[in-house]
């Protein structure tokens, strides 16, 4: 069998090199900035807790600590959201959590300051609690995309995974709500070693709940993978995934897209060679930097995302030990020197 990683991996080189030739370009130009005054894109990670406990929950999202760690209330969103219009806005916003669902109406509230200055969204959901009344509210907003996770193309699978009985029904049900409404749904699959086989089922299904793309990642060794080691694929396993995406791509062609998530590292090389634009909000109001860093540069109950980012969000991927870090990422394993770096967040 071909190597389908190392063919996977040097696209996406190839990728980065091309995206970092033209940022140089168009900033020699003077049409791309080299830094900016402002955060353009942030991840509002609106809570800790969650209705599910899915095993390879990178947030631990719903464990205890996760849960009396959240700082930040629907107020506090309001104030950050008001805050960042009053600064000239951002371009998009990534609601998640947690399950940013489960902040019922206090979401909408949080959602609409920034709605009405222009920024548009991606919301990450397992979808579990949409319905009629608030399929029909998600309506109003513009977005990047609406994104539900499903992992696996039947209940046992998917539940099973998911921790809670029953899940699959209301998820799917869900994700057929946002599509019917308008609202451009991508369907999110973690693939693991037990529902492999099925990958082309869970195309079809994503196909057939009416999703412009799928998108395929397998799981990473942090939060609660790490814990549950037997649901990180193989070398092997990793190789047929990648060819299966492949054929499967050619195969659905014209009809859904198939994404995959970008290897660690290289998503990483590429925040080194662009100017820094974003990062993450936490539910206790750290800025972190990305979902799989474990540093943090301030937080927003303790003093101001300007004051904050002019101090150190715009060169904080270059800091020392960041790189330190992103070089220690293992290239089989995509995991960093720091293990379980999750709760335990530096500050930079
Ligand atoms: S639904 Fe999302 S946030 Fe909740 S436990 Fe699963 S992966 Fe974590």
């Amino acid at each position: 069998m071909k190597d389908y990683i190392k063919i996977f991996e040097a696209a996406d080189a190839k990728r980065a090199k091309r995206e970092k030739e033209n940022i140089i370009a168009l900033q020699k130009e003077g049409l791309y900035p080299k830094k900016y005054s402002f955060p353009t894109t942030l991840q509002f990670e609106l809570t800790g807790a969650c209705n599910l406990a899915c095993k390879h929950c990178y947030n631990r999202s719903g464990d205890d600590d996760r849960i009396k760690n959240t700082r930040m209330t629907v107020n506090e969103w309001k104030r950050l959201a008001g805050y960042i219009v009053d600064n000239g806005g951002i371009f998009q916003c990534i609601i998640s959590g947690g399950e940013p669902l489960l902040l019922g109406d206090g979401l909408f509230e949080i959602m609409d300051i920034l709605h009405e200055d222009g920024t548009s969204f991606v919301v990450i959901t397992n979808g579990m609690l949409l319905n009629e009344i608030n399929i029909k509210k998600f309506k109003r907003y513009r977005y990047f995309w609406f994104q539900i996770s499903i992992d696996g193309s039947s209940a046992e699978l998917h539940d099973s995974f998911r921790g809670v009985k029953g899940c699959w029904e209301k998820t799917v049900a869900g994700a057929m709500g946002v599509t019917s409404s308008g609202i451009p749904l991508v369907v999110a699959h973690t693939v693991i070693p037990k529902s492999l086989p099925l990958l082309e089922d869970m195309v079809k299904l994503a196909y057939s709940l009416g999703a412009g793309s799928i998108m395929i990642g397998e799981v990473l060794p942090s939060g609660r993978a790490i814990y549950n080691k037997n649901i990180i694929l193989s070398h092997e396993q990793r190789n047929y995934l990648y060819e299966q995406i492949n054929e499967l791509s050619i195969k659905y062609a014209g009809r859904i897209r198939i994404e995959r998530s970008m290897n660690v590292r290289s998503s990483m090389a590429r925040y080194l060679s662009q100017p820094n634009c974003g990062g993450i909000i936490r539910p206790n109001g750290d800025f972190r930097l990305d979902c799989m860093v474990p540093f943090s540069i301030g937080n927003v109950l303790e003093s101001s995302l300007k004051d904050i980012w002019d101090r150190s969000g715009c060169d904080a991927w270059h800091n020392p030990l960041v790189m330190d870090f992103i070089r220690s990422i293992d290239e089989e394993t995509q995991q960093g020197d720091i293990l379980n770096h999750v709760s335990e967040d530096i500050r930079i």
